[in-house]
């Protein structure tokens, strides 16, 4: 009880601080630096369809707040400690590859002359060329169907789709214990007579990734650095250091072609790596590495190759989401 009216106190507050400003310089302390982790910035925001997304509008306000009240960095100067001082320093990264980053993140970014990486994976080459999450975010909201994969059966409660038999979340356990993406394949296969939402415009902004020729585009622009972020977004933690290896290799050479620059950082998918795949990654020539929500071993707070970012969902207030994150 006390917690849910302290929360909603801080809520508030957060919400003034950031309408208004004020206060605003008090609140942020200027060794407090960040790197900051959004996903897609879709048109409308504030969506229950896909949380991972943020707003055009409420990110138009980050980037203005930003700007104001902070430093906002390459993350290449962010890995090198180039700090400016007096303010916190805010490197901005985006996840997934979607096309609605090169539409809409990038000329906002671009206007107000602010740094941004963009962790694109390869998966526009694919057949499916889709995000699973994407993919079963979409269909929970078209269909009601029950489905299966490898004989386990699956159906609808509170809009996600659970096992009937262990009564698991089917996006759980696709994210704790299904990491490969025949799986992946398999589930999206298991949709059968949903409609076709690609064909629909309606629906890019929550699925649609980056073409060759955006992604290079991207790569040409002054304030835009393209990272990798594996190549068919599997967990690179939990799948073979050699497929893992593999994944980061082949995002690297794709690309390098595309940009025709080195790729120097990546974005580990989910937040999943070893200490291990570090390495590799390192020997591959990625420099800057970066977790998600949380190191996931003690030494990584000491190792210069890998940082932490914190989150940005779209969710019932946007600014209070940003200024828990600062
Ligand atoms: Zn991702």
């Amino acid at each position: 009880m006390w917690d849910r009216i302290i929360g909603k106190l801080r809520r508030i507050g957060n919400d003034a601080i950031f309408y208004t400003g004020f206060f605003a310089d008090n609140r942020l302390k200027d060794t407090q630096h960040t790197i900051l982790m959004y996903h897609g910035i879709d048109r409308i925001g504030g969506t229950d369809f896909n949380r991972r997304h943020t707003g055009k509008d409420d990110f138009v306000r980050h980037v203005k707040f930003l700007k104001k009240h902070c430093h906002i960095i390459s993350l290449h100067d962010f890995f090198q400690k180039k700090f400016l001082s007096g303010k916190p320093n805010i490197a901005l990264t985006f996840d997934d590859g979607y096309r609605n980053n090169y539409l809409y993140a990038k000329p906002i970014l671009e206007e107000a002359k602010a740094f941004g990486t963009f962790y694109i994976t390869g998966l526009n080459t694919s057949v499916d060329d889709i995000l699973w999450a994407d993919y079963l975010n979409i269909a929970s909201t078209l269909t009601n169907l029950t489905i299966s994969i490898y004989g386990e059966k699956f159906a609808q409660k509170n809009g996600n789709y659970h096992s009937l038999d262990s009564d698991k979340n089917l996006y759980s356990i696709i994210k704790d214990e299904r990491a490969n993406y025949e799986y992946k394949q398999l589930m999206m296969e298991a949709f059968v007579d949903i409609p076709d939402f690609k064909k629909d415009h309606a629906f890019d902004d929550y699925w649609k990734l980056m073409s060759d020729e955006e992604i290079t585009q991207c790569g040409n622009s002054k304030y835009i650095e393209v990272g990798s972020h594996g190549f068919l977004h599997n967990n690179l933690g939990t799948i073979s250091l050699d497929l893992a290896t593999k994944e980061m290799r082949d995002s690297k050479n794709y690309l390098e072609n595309l940009t025709q620059n080195g790729i120097v950082s990546i974005g580990y998918p989910d937040g999943s790596y070893t200490r291990a795949t570090l390495d590799a990654g390192e020997k591959l020539g990625f420099l800057y590495q970066t977790a998600a929500e949380g190191f996931l071993f003690t030494e990584d707070e000491t190792d210069s190759r890998i940082r932490d970012r914190k989150g940005i969902y779209s969710c019932d207030s946007c600014a209070n989401d940003l200024m828990i994150n600062l």
